[in-house]
């Protein structure tokens, strides 16, 4: 297995794992040396091997030793080798993220549930905001990261990567972590793979100055009040007053940012 599907199969967990059902894989102990996996104690239960009852047995301490009990069987000892767990280390995860997609804007940390917040991704033409969250594949899943997104400042665009799932959140992007970037063991880290733009479906800037997707409205916005003698003289206030204009005639559609909408008032007015 590649590094990044073993990362990403116990990352989608969301829990400690058992340590011995990955050891066989040449990169987990790589893993663990560079901090994506870390240790994280004894599992908490295994199925029990001594009996026909097919139970899932608690692991404890008993007699200085750690084991189970069984109905059968009475308390059996355990190897620590057996039981030994480990998981996804989620914060090295957001950081490492933060450094592959050099976010100027960083500001790694757990938002609510299991969201993360990456950074931010800002270029003339867009901002995206980035996120991690280790499972998109239930409707509880995207009804998490819809409503901590929901709190969260706009931007242009908004990227979930996710260890396992591509379900689709409404006005955001989700994208599976092996698409987006490649794990590089001995301390390497991940190495960005994709282009963000291509990520979130944002257009290109080209030498003829490409649109972003609000661009034509925006801009016949801000002619129009130009003309009609309605601008402000302040940037910013003209700004605001396009882009509640925007929002009165797009109700259903998610608004460009500020510093977006002063960007296109600014290049209107030098005649960019
Ligand atoms: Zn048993």
């Amino acid at each position: 297995m590649q590094p990044i599907a073993l990362l990403c199969e116990i990352a989608a967990q969301g829990r400690k794992v058992a340590a011995s059902a990955y050891i066989d894989e040449p990169c987990f102990e790589a893993l663990l040396t560079d901090g994506f996996l870390e240790a994280a104690g004894v599992i908490q239960s295994m199925p029990c091997p001594n009996c026909d009852a097919l139970h899932d047995a608690e692991i404890v301490h008993h007699d200085g030793r750690d084991g189970y009990f069984c109905a059968e069987a009475g308390f059996v000892p355990v190897d620590m080798s057996e039981i030994a767990a480990v998981r996804a280390n989620v914060p090295k995860i957001i950081a490492a993220l933060a450094d592959a997609f050099e976010c100027r804007a960083r500001k790694p940390s757990p938002l609510a549930g299991a969201t993360c917040r990456v950074g931010r991704v800002t270029s003339e033409a867009c901002d995206i905001a980035i996120y991690f969250h280790g499972t998109l594949q239930t409707e509880d899943d995207a009804a998490e990261v819809s409503a901590v997104l929901a709190r969260e400042p706009r931007s242009t665009y908004q990227l979930i990567l996710s260890a396992i799932g591509i379900l689709q959140v409404p006005g955001m992007k989700t994208v599976p972590l092996s698409d987006a970037i490649e794990l590089d063991t001995l301390g390497a880290g991940f190495r960005s793979i994709a282009d963000l733009r291509d990520l979130v479906g944002a257009a290109r800037k080209n030498p003829g100055g490409a649109p972003n997707r609000y661009g034509e409205t925006l801009t016949s916005l801000i002619n129009e009040r130009m003309t009609s003698g309605m601008a402000f003289d302040g940037r910013n206030a003209e700004a605001k007053a396009v882009l509640s204009k925007f929002i009165e005639l797009n109700p259903g559609q998610k608004p460009p940012s500020t510093s977006l909408v002063r960007d296109y008032v600014s290049k209107i007015r030098t005649g960019q």
